[in-house]
Parts: C-alpha cells; sequence; structure tokens
C-alpha cells in the first residue's frame, strides 16, 4: 500500500521493533504466564520486561502499570474505581470518558468550559469542584483533534488536597512529550504510539485502590482478570521502549515539519486558520480550518484519492456531516467546524511529504 500517512493521532504504523517483539511473543512465549512450568516462565519473563518498559518511559513503579484492553477500558477502570458522585469532565474529553460516565450508576457527568484554544482554566477547575463533593475529576493532557495541552500537571496537588480523585487521559502525550503529571489514573494506549491494537495500560498512584472491572483468574494483581495477551503487551513495551528514546528528538523534527506546514497552508489558503495554534500543543498536530466553502470531510476523501490519508474535525453519520464537538465546545460555529481537517505526523513522515501536502490541498481546495 503506498500512501502518504499523516494521520498518526487516529492510529500509527506498527514500528517494526514491536512487531518483532509481537512476533517473537507469539512464536516464542505462547505460554500462560500464571503456568509454573518453563513455557509459562517465558510469557511471565516478557510480561515483566514490557511491564518494565511502561514502567520507566513513564518513569513509575512497575507496580503501578496495569495491562487492559486499551484506552477505553482504562477509562472505564477509572470511571469505575471513583465510585458514584459528580464526575467532573473537561468539555472536550474524548467520548470514552463521557460515556463511561453517563453509562455507569451514580455517576453524575458536569463538563468543565474550556477556552478558546480548548483549555481548561485551573482555578475555574478548582472552583468547580469546590462547590459541591466530587468523586473524580477527568482531564485529557493532550487533545487527539488540536494537540492542544491541558495543565493537568498543575492540577494534581490542588485534587489530592481536596481529596478528590484525578484520572489523565494521556493517550495523545505518551511517547511525544514526557508524561509527567502522576494523577491516581493515568491513561496510554499501545496503538497511539507504535504498538499493535488491544492492548493499553491503567498506571495508579502507588497504594491507589482499584476495584476490578473485569473479574476474573486474579491476573494483573486482581484488578484485571484474564490471562494476559502477551504478544500484544510485548509489542506494546518494545514500542513504548522506542518512542522514549526517540521522543526529544522526534519533538524537534515533527514540530519543525508541523510549523512549516502550518505557514505554508496559512499563507496559501487565504481565510484559513489553524486552531489552537497559539496555545502549547503536541508537535505533530495540526488542526487547521479550510476557508469558508471548503469541507473538510471532503478535503480527506480527495487526499485519499491522491493517495494521502488525512482526517476530519467532523464525523459523517449516515451520510450527514456532524461539526467536531471539540470545537464546538471551543466557540467555534458549525460552519465553521466542519471545514476542520487534521493532519497528524510520526516517525515515517519526511520533509518531501509535507511539501506534497502544501502542493496538494490549496490545489484541492482551488
Ligand atoms: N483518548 C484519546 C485522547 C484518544 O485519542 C483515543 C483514541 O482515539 C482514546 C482515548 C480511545 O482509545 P482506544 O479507542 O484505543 O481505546
Amino acid at each position: 500500500m503506498s500512501m502518504i500517512y499523516l494521520d498518526y493521532n487516529a492510529t500509527t504504523p506498527v514500528l517494526p521493533e514491536a512487531q518483532a517483539a509481537t512476533a517473537d511473543a507469539l512464536a516464542r512465549a505462547w505460554g500462560n504466564p500464571s503456568s509454573a512450568h518453563a513455557a509459562g516462565r517465558a510469557a511471565a519473563e516478557v510480561l515483566t520486561t514490557a511491564r518494565g518498559q511502561i514502567a520507566s518511559a513513564v518513569g513509575v513503579p512497575t507496580d503501578t502499570v496495569t495491562f487492559v484492553s486499551g484506552a477505553t477500558e482504562a477509562i472505564n477502570h477509572a470511571v469505575h474505581a471513583a465510585g458514584p458522585g459528580r464526575v467532573l469532565v473537561s468539555a472536550v474529553e474524548h467520548p470514552a470518558v463521557l460515556e463511561a460516565t453517563r453509562l455507569r450508576p451514580g455517576r453524575k457527568l458536569e463538563l468543565l468550559p474550556v477556552d478558546g484554544w480548548g483549555q481548561v482554566d485551573v482555578a475555574e477547575v478548582l472552583s468547580r469542584v469546590d462547590a459541591g463533593p466530587a468523586a473524580l475529576v477527568a482531564i485529557m493532557a493532550a487533545n487527539n483533534e488540536t494537540g492542544v495541552l491541558n495543565p493537568v500537571d498543575e492540577l494534581v496537588e490542588p485534587l489530592r488536597e481536596r481529596g478528590v480523585l484525578f484520572l489523565v487521559d494521556a493517550v495523545q502525550m505518551a511517547g511525544k512529550l514526557p508524561v509527567t503529571a502522576r494523577p491516581d489514573y493515568l491513561v496510554l494506549a499501545a496503538h497511539k504510539l507504535g504498538g499493535p491494537k488491544g492492548i493499553g495500560a491503567l498506571i495508579t498512584r502507588p497504594g491507589a485502590k482499584v476495584p476490578a472491572l473485569i473479574a476474573g483468574g486474579g491476573q494483573e494483581r486482581g484488578v484485571r482478570g484474564g490471562t494476559e495477551p502477551i504478544p500484544a503487551i510485548a509489542g506494546f513495551g518494545a514500542a513504548m521502549a522506542v518512542v522514549e528514546a526517540t521522543r526529544d528528538a522526534e519533538a524537534v523534527r515533527l514540530a519543525e515539519l508541523r510549523d512549516r506546514l502550518q505557514v505554508g497552508l496559512l499563507a496559501a489558503l487565504p481565510g484559513a486558520e489553524a486552531v489552537g495554534a497559539k496555545a502549547p500543543r503536541l508537535p505533530n498536530t495540526l488542526c487547521m480550518l479550510l476557508p469558508s466553502g471548503a469541507q473538510g470531510a471532503a478535503m480527506v476523501t480527495a487526499c485519499d484519492a491522491e493517495g494521502v490519508a488525512i482526517s476530519a474535525g467532523s464525523a459523517c453519520h449516515a451520510g450527514e456531516i456532524r461539526a467536531s464537538r471539540v470545537l464546538r465546545q471551543m466557540g467555534y460555529t458549525p460552519d465553521e467546524a466542519v471545514r476542520a481537517v487534521r493532519i497528524s505526523l510520526g516517525p515515517a513522515t519526511t520533509a518531501a511529504h509535507i511539501d506534497l501536502v502544501l502542493e496538494l490541498i490549496p490545489r484541492l481546495v482551488a
């Protein structure tokens, strides 16, 4: 498949190191890690290595890392663990957080407003928390549509002092920038950082109680039952090790490419706007409103026909274009929000890819 892939925030190609680790585990570590024989030990060793790779990349103790099926499951664990009560959630949070909260009995969802960049305000969050007892606050470290960062590090201590549990979705930040916040619950997904799908991690504060959401055979310290998917876990650990080793250099390289793309598109497309560009952002993400008259979803289709994969800030449900909820919460009108495209870069992105997009998108708009 020859394609220029610029949709890394949706998912990533599996890194060769992760493919190799997964293939090796499939061939060699097929045992049940709970078994007390050589085949079991081989699998347990892979599990231990991968857990160590995740823990050391984030800088947390290994026994705080619980392997789960992905970010959505990790988020459901946290919402379950927090118990009933008010759940304060940033207005730009991933649907996994909103829906997990809506589904679980006794959770009362309240949206925390964001500004025009899509960021929560620390004082505003705390004043809402102080308005009454709260079970959980959930704020993403970086937004998947805009790349805009939230001040989650600043909220850890004040929320802890108030006895309110804090969930940070670090799915988009991990592997792109250092994840330094130490909330009660931290969420990672392998497939956003070069690992396979179907595996992620819930990182809990040391000593935090995590009642089992998926009860079973006591795996993962009783937090998450089910025989561990060793091949996926091996790929996750290997991918994490690679992206951590290359993270700082990649952040500089990708920010340069992204900024060149942003400047070039703004120059070529009068009336276009770079969303969240004045806020701190992930180095790899550009969310751009095309000039009026153009539509994000149509641009995605047109780019696809030319072999370039990008994404729209809108979703198409049964033929009807719906404006991005995230951009709407940031104050954009529906007409503006349907003009959004998201271009997200990664390890395989080159300057030649950016040059090609700088020629392609203005041509397609015209
Ligand atoms: N959180 C964020 C910020 C995401 O971007 C995603 C994936 O789109 C998720 C959570 C959910 O991840 P998954 O579908 O892999 O469980």
